[in-house]
């Protein structure tokens, strides 16, 4: 049957229209073959505008879309379920991200964006034509558990938002510290390795010398910051050093630090790391403020590389300089640190005067923290990314900001990148509620567009079975590769690297991205 597309332009809050011809846009797209329709909206996420592309898809009977808007994961959830209201199989429909491939990076070229924007529309109305519908499988969990990483702040609150939902958690702490919270909690333990997909997931456990498997439907990670492994050269010589946090209960309750207090915003005394983090920076504000309202008397300066204070943070700002509190931004080139001969002296370059400071301090804080080392064997147990900085990477920063790649593994807190204790009470909250409702659905989705093995092509190499980073494929007992879909994340390095091109992803196959760059490189961008 031949295709019928229904071509979307999103004018992104009119941001579109001031650089590109949205007119001649839609009027490439109508001049297309099967091109059915050619809608244009203002925001494709908006519940309304998406009313207006059911309607129009039903009223033109079209099955399949190519959507001219901003990133995929962005815009994908309410659009997809959208189109499936008109009836449209979620693989036909085609995200083309303009906005950032082809408006931003040619902001200073109008009539480039226009043509690359052009040649993208014409490549994926292309694409569009030859995609084949595919399918998703469900499978039922087997449990309802989630399991909570780490007791932390983020860690409790995750446990508990949970709870709320009804939904039956485990928490696996490290340390043997004892604290209330609900579900199971399991003290002196860590996760070693795991098994399984994204809902139904086999988590071995070492607690102490026993070794134990744990099923479970949903995992939050929730490790939070290493503080106990600071261990520079320098970390001997400043032992009365604290990390903020704990710093702020001790102002809290009244104690009275010994002055002057330096609040440094990397973790590093040695000066060798520049981890610099934005959250770090309201507690600090928040804590001088305090600490000068309660010790007036007491010098306290800030030392930081960029303040990130914002929106009403910013206040908070003028305010700790109205009271006093010193702030002293430093070249990057130059960390702060410690002088090894007088660890009461720290030594940094102040940006402003180029004018390199001694400040002798009685207390040195952290504002920063250095990323948990436990994050390491977590990703790799759950075969999900990290970040530079050895925090784990979240999936959508707009979207889904506690998620992770993998469906069913959430993250929050300092696990991703140092967070104050609100952020990671809230981002905790997020996570755990996730987490409740994706095992509540009770059942898990898999399929789609996945690696597919021609068998008879398959030589029983190996290379995708030590290539694919989700384990999902393995030789079968016909001595041929398979994959276990449930696995695949459809990636698709195993295609790439097959030697006898055995492997195809579906809806990514050589004709479909063949003729695809055989338009885009018509374009003249
Ligand atoms: S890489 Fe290709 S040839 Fe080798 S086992 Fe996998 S599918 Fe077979
Ligand atoms: S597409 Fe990626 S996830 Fe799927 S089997 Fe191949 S390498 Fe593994």
């Amino acid at each position: 049957m031949k295709a019928k597309i229904q071509v979307v332009i999103c004018e992104c809050c009119t941001e579109m229209p001031q650089l590109l011809d949205i007119e001649k846009l839609r009027e490439i797209a109508s001049s297309e073959e099967y091109v059915a329709s050619t809608v244009t909206v203002d925001r494709a996420c908006d519940g309304k505008e998406l009313q207006g592309i059911v309607a129009d898809a039903l009223e033109h009977e079209t099955d399949r879309a190519v959507v001219l808007a901003c990133h995929k994961k962005d815009i994908s959830p309410s659009l997809m379920k959208a189109f499936r209201r008109a009836g449209i199989n979620e693989f036909l429909v085609e995200i083309v991200n303009i906005r950032e491939e082809a408006l931003l990076p040619h902001r200073e070229e109008p009539d480039r964006a226009q043509r690359k924007g052009e040649a993208m529309l014409r490549a994926a109305i292309r694409r569009s034509s030859m995609l084949s519908p595919l399918e998703k499988s469900t499978e039922t969990m087997r449990t309802s558990n989630v399991v909570v990483i780490g007791a932390g702040v983020s860690g409790k609150a995750a446990a508990e938002a949970a709870h709320k939902k009804g939904v039956h958690t485990v928490i696996i702490e490290k340390s043997g510290k004892t604290l209330k919270a609900p579900g199971v909690i399991l003290p002196n333990s860590k996760l070693v390795g795991a098994k399984g997909y994204s809902g139904n997931f086999i988590l071995r456990i070492q607690a102490g010398e026993k070794l134990e498997d744990l099923e479970c439907a949903a995992i939050v990670i929730a490790t939070g910051g290493g503080w106990t492994q600071l261990k520079g050269p320098l970390a001997k010589a400043v032992r009365d050093a604290l990390p903020l946090y704990r710093f702020y209960e001790q102002v809290k309750t009244g104690t009275p630090p010994k002055g002057p207090v330096v609040i440094v915003d990397t973790p590093d005394p040695s000066g060798k790391t520049l981890k610099v983090q934005d959250y770090a920076w309201d507690d600090s504000l928040e804590t001088a403020i305090e600490l000068k309202k309660k010790h007036p008397l007491t010098d306290i300066y800030v030392v930081f590389q960029e303040m990130r204070a914002f929106g009403l943070s910013e206040l908070a700002y003028k305010e700790a300089a109205d009271l006093g509190v010193i702030f002293i931004r430093y070249d990057k080139s130059t960390a702060p640190k410690v002088d090894p001969k007088d660890p009461t002296r720290i030594a940094v370059k102040d940006f402003a005067h180029a004018e390199l400071l001694g400040i002798r301090f009685g207390t040195l804080v952290f504002a920063s923290i250095p990323a948990n080392p436990d994050n390491q064997t977590i990703a790799d147990a759950l075969r999900i990314p990290m970040t530079a900085d050895g925090g784990i990477r979240r999936g959508s920063i707009q979207r889904w900001p506690v998620t992770t790649p993998r469906p069913g593994i959430f993250v929050c807190g300092s696990a991703m990148f140092p967070k104050s204790r609100a952020a990671a009470t809230l981002e905790g909250e997020a996570a755990g509620a996730m987490a409740a409702d994706y095992v509540k659905k009770g059942k898990i989705e898999y399929g789609g567009s996945v690696a597919q093995v021609t068998q008879e092509k398959c030589s029983a190499c190996l290379t995708c079975v030590r290539t694919c980073p989700y384990e999902a494929p393995f030789i079968g007992t016909a001595s041929k590769a398979e994959i276990r879909v449930q696995l695949c994340q459809g990636c698709g390095m195993c295609v790439g690297i097959c030697p006898s091109k055995a492997i195809e992803l579906l809806n990514y196959t050589d004709d479909e991205i063949t003729e695809e760059s055989r338009v885009l490189l018509g374009g003249d961008f």
